[in-house]
């Protein structure tokens, strides 16, 4: 598979149908396998968080899921082809899924968000068997509990909402003994589904533009997204250096 190296992080480069395609060969092989669904502020938090830099670096697919990479591998010279969001991709794999009859958890987001989200797709999709919806918590004392139940539903998809990186760090630790064969963090999509949360309209999407939609709907988010100036900074400095040394 080819991917693209930003600031040292592994970004595959992978459409939205190679992304299902992939989904449907971890389901059949059966073994367990980890999504993540990369943007800036992943990268910028891996810089310093060794631990969530392992965790990527061993990641079965890491779709390229912010506007800021595609502009990133531009600029570095290895463009990515297409975006791959998880809020976008989740609805897909639940249609997958409604036709293969793959089984669905959907872990994770505030008590009754993961029910309606539910509620939705299953409306949206007839015949998909959602096996089983929890909040819970990231917190370590719950994991047993959580993977117990998880266990016990026996799904093939597990997506998991406690937000990046908890929730793709809690996946990385408990994938062996969850056994699921795909296992996906998936940041607020519960909460766009479930229509909790208004995404941005398809226009700023279109124009890479999300983040801003988000720091307007949930200002308390500055301090998070500052990682994005100094991601942009980053990657201009890494391509300038480059440039450097072919000189
Ligand atoms: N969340 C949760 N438990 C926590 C922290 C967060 O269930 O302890 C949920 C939250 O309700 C939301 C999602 O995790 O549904 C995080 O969404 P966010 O948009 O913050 O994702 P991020 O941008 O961090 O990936």
């Amino acid at each position: 598979m080819d991917s693209v190296n930003i600031l040292g992080v592994r970004v595959d480069n992978v459409t939205t149908a190679e992304t299902l395609a992939l989904i449907e060969r971890f389901i059949a092989k059966g073994q367990p396998h980890q999504i993540a669904t990369v943007n800036p502020e992943f990268v910028m938090r891996a810089q310093q968080d060794g631990a969530f830099h392992v965790v990527l670096e061993e990641c079965d697919l890491s779709l390229p899921d912010g506007a800021g990479l595609l502009w990133a591998a531009r600029l570095l010279g290895h463009p990515l082809r297409e975006r791959v969001t998880g809020s976008d991709t989740v609805p897909l794999i639940a249609r997958l899924s409604a036709a293969r009859g793959y089984r669905l958890y959907l872990l994770g987001a505030a008590p009754g968000v993961a029910e309606q989200a539910a509620a939705v797709l299953q409306r949206d999709y007839p015949g998909l068997q959602i096996v089983g919806t929890y909040a819970g918590s990231p917190d370590p004392t719950e994991e047993d509990e959580i993977v117990a139940r998880i266990v016990a539903a026996s799904p093939d998809v597990l997506f998991v909402a406690y937000g990046a990186p908890r929730q793709d760090v809690w996946i990385h630790r408990n994938l062996a003994r969850l056994g699921v064969p795909v296992c996906m963090g998936v940041g607020g999509t519960f909460d766009f589904i479930a229509g909790v949360a208004v995404r941005a309209p398809l226009w700023m999407r279109r124009a890479g533009l999300e983040w801003l939609h988000r720091l307007w709907r949930e200002p308390w988010r500055w301090r998070r997204m500052l990682a994005l100036p100094r991601f942009a900074w980053r990657v201009l400095r890494q391509r300038f250096s480059f440039r450097r040394g072919r000189n």
